[in-house]
């Protein structure tokens, strides 16, 4: 990995930086000698990143797990590559469909013309990926972007070198470096990368590093689809199967960690039901993850730094006199930085628990005694990537819906709006702008251009100058029209 120092204007560029230039100067020519890719191109792009995907499998599971000290290989399988390859058959299935014309009614008074909306590639799209989902969060929008035409650049996480690594040498081996290609290096060539002329970024991250990014794309007017975190609630209606709603928070928060951007943040139940569910997501807990320590099934913190930072929140919140649960050991000093899910019992609103998205097994449980309360505490915090409610009264569960606003919902369970390809995926206000998966991907990474085709049999010039009483009249008769 080339050495990285944050980006100034006057010095001199990185290896990482010039690399940059280099590759978005080949895909920019490459884009604008053929920048109409045929559906057959598309398709056989799509088949390489499948196959990069599938036949490096083992190459990707052993970096992810290297660079988190351990990732299970299940969940690497499940969230990364099925989630990958399912994203990209199912563009596959339906690229035809998305890349019709599509026809669009036209008003009478500018008949016989005809009117339609033409996707069109957009040119050389930049993806910036975080650590969490290494690979998952670098193809799936590859996939989405390649799809719909374009050329890619994807700059991965300097969190997952290893990762990094085997999927540069991954895409080079199936793809040519002016369709797609990997960009490695550290914040540096991160901010380079924002600051580079895209035609389209797809940013996936924190919202702090996300409004940088907005900014520097900004100079540029390169549009962007920022894909962020926030505290996502799971809701506990009064009408729900205490049991099963534990199963669900507690595999939803312990998969990878908890470092999963949509996984239940805290959770809000009705307070006679607090110990109940404090009891059944630490029991639901230990039969997941029977002993944390030992099992490869449970995924380590990425790093010291992240795993310091977990531990300082909970001792924040210790001090406070919070009453805290930890479901099974707590060695901090374990070399594979394995935390326990830590359930905390109505932390202050103002710790950091309750004020930062946790990304790690923490889980904050907090009384609502009403639907009402419910949507007061959700809507007094940023506008949440997922939401999760559980319960059986669909009065309340539609009034959490119409009353709250999140990036998307699941009813009765966790996570799975997420793997739903006909679903578009995104976040709203600080959790994030725009979409993508399945045709809402197509869509995002298209100039979806408008092209009206006047009719031979139009005689628009009725309405031209000189403005006479024919003009008038033509102009009264279509304002009576319209
Ligand atoms: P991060 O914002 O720290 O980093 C994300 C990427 O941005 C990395 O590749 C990093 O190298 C790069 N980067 C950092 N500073 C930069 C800068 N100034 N300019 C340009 N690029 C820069 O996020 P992270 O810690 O890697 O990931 C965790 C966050 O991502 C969480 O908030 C999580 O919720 C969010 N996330 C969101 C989704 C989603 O789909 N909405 C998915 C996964 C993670």
């Amino acid at each position: 990995m080339p050495a990285d120092t944050a980006h100034t204007p006057d010095r001199e560029k990185t290896e990482g930086e010039q690399e940059l230039a280099r590759l978005f100067s080949l895909q920019k020519q490459a884009y604008l000698a053929a920048p109409y890719p045929t559906y057959s191109e598309r398709i056989d792009r799509l088949d390489l990143l499948i196959r990069l995907t599938e036949t490096n499998e083992d190459k990707f599971i052993e970096a992810i797990s290297a660079d988190f000290g351990n990732r299970s290989s299940f969940e690497t399988v499940v969230a990364e590559i099925v989630v990958t390859v399912s994203g990209a058959k199912h563009a596959r299935k339906h690229l035809k469909h998305w890349m019709r014309p599509r026809g669009v009614a036209t008003p009478v008074h500018m008949l016989p013309a005809k009117s339609r909306i033409e996707p069109q590639p957009l040119g050389v799209v930049g993806i910036i990926s975080p650590w969490n989902y290494p690979l998952q969060l670098a193809l799936a929008p590859a996939a989405a972007a390649l799809a719909a035409g374009n050329r890619v650049l994807i700059k991965p996480s300097e969190l997952t070198p290893r990762l990094s690594e085997v999927l540069q040498q991954a895409i080079a081996s199936q793809f040519d470096e002016t369709v797609c290609a990997v960009v490695t290096g550290g914040v540096g060539t991160g901010q380079a990368f924002t600051e580079t002329p895209f035609d389209h970024f797809l940013f996936t991250g924190s919202t702090a590093v996300g409004a940088r990014v907005a900014q520097a794309a900004a100079k540029n007017l390169t549009p962007v689809t920022l894909e962020l975190g926030g505290k996502s609630p799971a809701i506990i209606d009064d009408s729900a199967d205490i049991g099963d709603a534990a199963k669900s928070i507690a595999y939803g928060k312990m998969l990878n960690a908890g470092q999963t951007c949509v996984a239940p943040d805290y959770v809000l139940t009705p307070h006679a039901k607090l110990d109940a569910t404090v009891e059944a997501i630490a029991g639901a807990a230990r039969k997941l993850y029977p002993a944390i320590d030992t099992t490869d099934d449970y995924t380590s913190i990425i790093s010291d730094r992240h795993f310091a930072r977990l531990k300082s929140m909970i001792e924040k919140v210790r001090d406070q006199g919070v009453k805290i649960v930890e479901v099974g050991s707590s060695n901090a000093l374990h070399p594979q930085r394995k935390l326990p899910l830590t359930i905390m019992i109505d932390p202050p609103v103002d710790s950091d628990v309750m004020k930062e998205e946790i990304f790690g097994p923490i889980l904050p449980i907090l009384p609502a005694d009403t639907t009402d309360a419910a949507v007061q505490h959700v809507n007094a915090g940023d506008r949440p990537l997922a939401l999760y409610w559980y319960g059986k009264d669909d009065n309340a569960r539609d009034y959490i819906l119409q009353n709250t606003v999140s990036g998307g919902v699941t009813v009765n369970d966790a996570l799975w709006h997420v793997a739903q390809e006909n679903l578009p995926f995104g976040g709203v206000g600080k959790s994030g702008i725009g979409s993508y998966h399945g045709e809402a991907g197509f869509t995002t990474f298209s100039h979806m251009k408008p092209v009206f085709y006047q009719s031979r049999f139009a005689n628009g010039s009725i309405m031209h100058p000189p403005y006479t009483d024919k003009t008038s009249k033509i102009l009264s008769f279509v304002r009576k029209i319209i």
